[in-house]
C-alpha cells in the first residue's frame, strides 16, 4: 500500500527548518502533503494563496511533494486523502509535550493513524515562522531563516515603508 503522510502547520511563513523536515521525511514516504491549515482563530501575516504558492516553489522538482490548505480536523484530512501518517518536527521539550497531546487525541480519533516525529536538525531549533514576522514586523530582513524560492523583499518593504 502506498505510504501516504501529511506535514500540517500553518507556514506563515514556511522556513529553512520546515524545508529540512520535508526534505528528510522524502525516503519515508511515498507522498506527503504539505497541508496549511486554515485557522479562523489564527491571523494570518501571509496571504494562504501566497504560503501554497511558495511551497510549491520550494518543492516544484519534488513529485512526492504536495501543496493544499484544508479545514477541520487533520485527521479527517488524513481520511479523505488516505494518508496514514501524520509528520511533525520536534525542536524542545516544549514542542515534545504539545505533540504529545495532540498525537494522542488524534490516536484517539482515528486509530489507524500513526504521527511519526524528526528531531530538527541542531540548526534550526531555534528558529520559528514567528521570529521571521516579528523580524518582518520591526523592518528586519529575514531571507537567512526562509528557503531561498521565499521572496520576501515585497513584505519588507511594506513595513518599512
Ligand atoms: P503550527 O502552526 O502547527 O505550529 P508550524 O507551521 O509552526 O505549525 O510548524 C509545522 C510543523 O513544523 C510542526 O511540526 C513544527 O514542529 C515543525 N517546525 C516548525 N519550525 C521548525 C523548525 N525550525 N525546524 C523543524 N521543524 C519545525
Amino acid at each position: 500500500m502506498k505510504k501516504t503522510a501529511i506535514f500540517p502547520g500553518s507556514f506563515d511563513p514556511i522556513t529553512i527548518g520546515h524545508e529540512s523536515i520535508i526534505k528528510r521525511a522524502l525516503p519515508l514516504f511515498d507522498e506527503l502533503y504539505v497541508a496549511i491549515g486554515i485557522n479562523i482563530e489564527k491571523k494570518d501575516f501571509f496571504p494562504i494563496d501566497q504560503r501554497v504558492e511558495w511551497i510549491k516553489k520550494v518543492f516544484k522538482d519534488y513529485q512526492q511533494v504536495k501543496v493544499l490548505k484544508y479545514e477541520g480536523l487533520t485527521v479527517d484530512l488524513c481520511k479523505k486523502l488516505n494518508a496514514g501518517y501524520i509528520l511533525r518536527g520536534l525542536r524542545t521539550s516544549a514542542d515534545f509535550e504539545f505533540e504529545r497531546s495532540i498525537g494522542q487525541i488524534n490516536k484517539k480519533l482515528y486509530p489507524e493513524i500513526e504521527t511519526m516525529f524528526l528531531l530538527t536538525s541542531t540548526e534550526h531549533t531555534p528558529l520559528n515562522s514567528s521570529m521571521v514576522r516579528d523580524i518582518l514586523r520591526h523592518g528586519g530582513d529575514a531571507s537567512q531563516f526562509v528557503p531561498q524560492e521565499v521572496d520576501l523583499s515585497a513584505y519588507f518593504k511594506k513595513q518599512i515603508r
